[in-house]
């Protein structure tokens, strides 16, 4: 496999494999052995969906130096995560909408893996065959409330602050990826998946010592330095090294 997306045409709602702008439906389990059809369908003329349904989504915080010394706050010891609410992703193309306009709510552009089998105390050297793969999405955060709160799921849980996608890469080493957010073509953020204190495989081990992961879950690894905050009408492109682009405006 390779970039992996979910689609729909009229009612039918399928996964397929994504080769240069076409697209072959896959056959089968998307988490088992699938298979494809050997017919391409244009990517042209079908929509592109969110690429998986989590049970949940566990989102890592203050995971790059950097980006820990600009809020002000110590680096963890140990991996700080929550729950954001899996009513909060939208697709590639979709729209944010920011609901209190008088708030600031900022942009964070991260890694996201996507688990591939249930998967419950395993250590980091064993984590990888666990892992279905890598995507790119934003863990879009209303900067006021979080700052009056110690609690984060309610000031990162609103509909619309998970953009993610467009593809699941399932043949990417996560640990050497530049990361990028260009805002309206400017360049904000400019980091390196080397630079996560906890890696991916850590975050998963970690995790799931706490809690059960099933397929399409989704832990987001954190964002780099450079997060700022967003406008109406404002272009958001989350550009990671070796898979599509994520773009999304704001409404
Ligand atoms: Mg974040």
């Amino acid at each position: 496999m390779a970039a992996i997306g979910r689609f729909q045409k009229g009612d039918d709602i399928f996964y397929a494999k994504v080769v240069d702008g076409e697209i072959f439906r896959l056959q089968g389990d998307v988490f088992g052995s699938p298979s494809f059809e050997k017919k391409a369908t244009p990517l042209k003329g079908v929509k592109t969906l969110v690429p998986i349904v989590p049970s949940k989504i566990i989102a890592v915080g203050l995971n790059y130096a950097d980006h820990a010394r600009e809020t002000g706050k110590t680096l963890p010891k140990e991996p700080l995560f929550w729950l954001k609410a899996t009513t909060s992703l939208i697709p590639d193309g979709a729209k944010i909408e920011i609901p209190f306009a008088n708030h600031r709510n900022d942009f964070e552009a991260e890694l996201g893996i996507v688990i591939g089998r249930r998967v419950r105390n395993v250590t980091p050297a064993a984590a990888a065959r666990y892992i279905f793969g890598y995507t790119a999405a934003q863990d879009i955060t209303d900067r006021t409330i979080q700052n009056g709160e110690s609690q984060w799921a309610r000031a990162k849980s609103f509909d619309t602050f998970t953009p993610l996608g467009p593809y699941v890469e399932t043949k990417i080493d996560p640990h050497d990826l530049s990361i990028q957010l260009f805002q309206n073509g400017q360049l904000r953020q400019n980091g390196n998946t080397s630079q996560l204190i906890f890696n991916c495989f850590h975050l998963v081990s970690f995790i799931s010592v706490n809690m059960t992961l099933l397929p399409g879950d989704v832990i987001l690894t954190g964002t780099p330095s450079g997060v700022g905050p967003i406008d109406s009408a404002d272009r958001l492109e989350v550009r990671i090294q070796g898979m599509a682009p994520l773009v999304n405006t704001v409404k």
